[in-house]
């Protein structure tokens, strides 16, 4: 899962960064709402946390143009204002969900996985193929049966394998859904994923083309 965190307060920013990644998103901080428009239109996002008061384009303002834009992304907007008329506000503009600061970092988890799991069209709750049964908002692993433990990286390159079974999915699409911003790709990352993923569930259940990408077969 990947989220977009905007926040201009950079302890918050930081904090969130962190704990986020901690729980194993992949995390992308921008610290003002200009360059949101571009980002989610570069990138796919499974949800955006915002914050209301920023510096230039205001919150509410992303909010609506997002809207406008017809993204259904699921949003959690960030507050320092707790009023009901800015609450109503906020999901009139077209929030999911609304946080006011401070807030504890276990409330911002239940929110976010509430977020998912009732969010977007992308996020439905079990995704299942070739025996492989995969929760995105619990992420839970099920094969023939029994669960298993995936690291965060394993998890997020067999999820996106899952979600477009079927069909090859590239190489630089699946770093671009392990690696946060800033990262570096080592060259053979996907591979060492993708020999691991194959030594959990067989390796005819991933299938490699050359110079294509890679793909469970359903
Ligand atoms: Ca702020």
């Amino acid at each position: 899962m990947r989220v977009l965190l905007v926040e201009d307060d950079i302890q918050l920013g930081q904090t969130l960064e962190t704990a986020l990644r901690l729980e194993q998103y992949a995390v992308d901080w921008l610290r003002s709402g200009e360059p949101v428009r571009a980002t989610l239109r570069a990138t796919p996002y499974d949800l955006l946390i915002l914050d209301l008061g920023l510096p230039g384009v205001p919150g509410m303002q992303v909010l609506r143009q997002l809207r406008a834009d017809k993204h259904t992304l699921p949003v959690l907007l960030l507050t320092a204002r707790n009023t009901v008329a800015d609450k109503v506000d906020g999901l009139d503009s077209g929030a999911d969900d609304y946080l006011p600061k401070p807030f504890d970092m276990d409330e911002v988890f239940a929110r976010i996985r509430s977020l998912l799991r009732r969010g977007s069209d992308r996020t439905v709750s079990r995704l299942e193929v070739a025996g492989i049964v995969l929760d995105p908002v619990e992420r839970v692993v099920e094969f023939d049966g029994a669960s298993l433990d995936l690291t965060a990286r394993e998890f997020a390159i067999l999820e996106i394998l899952v979600r477009n079974a079927g069909r090859f999915v590239s190489r630089p699409r699946l770093e671009e859904g392990i690696y946060s911003w800033g990262e570096e790709i080592g060259s053979n990352t996907v591979e060492v994923y993708i020999s691991r993923l194959r030594k959990r569930f067989g390796s005819e259940r991933i299938e490699t083309m050359r110079g294509v990408g890679y793909r469970i077969p359903t």
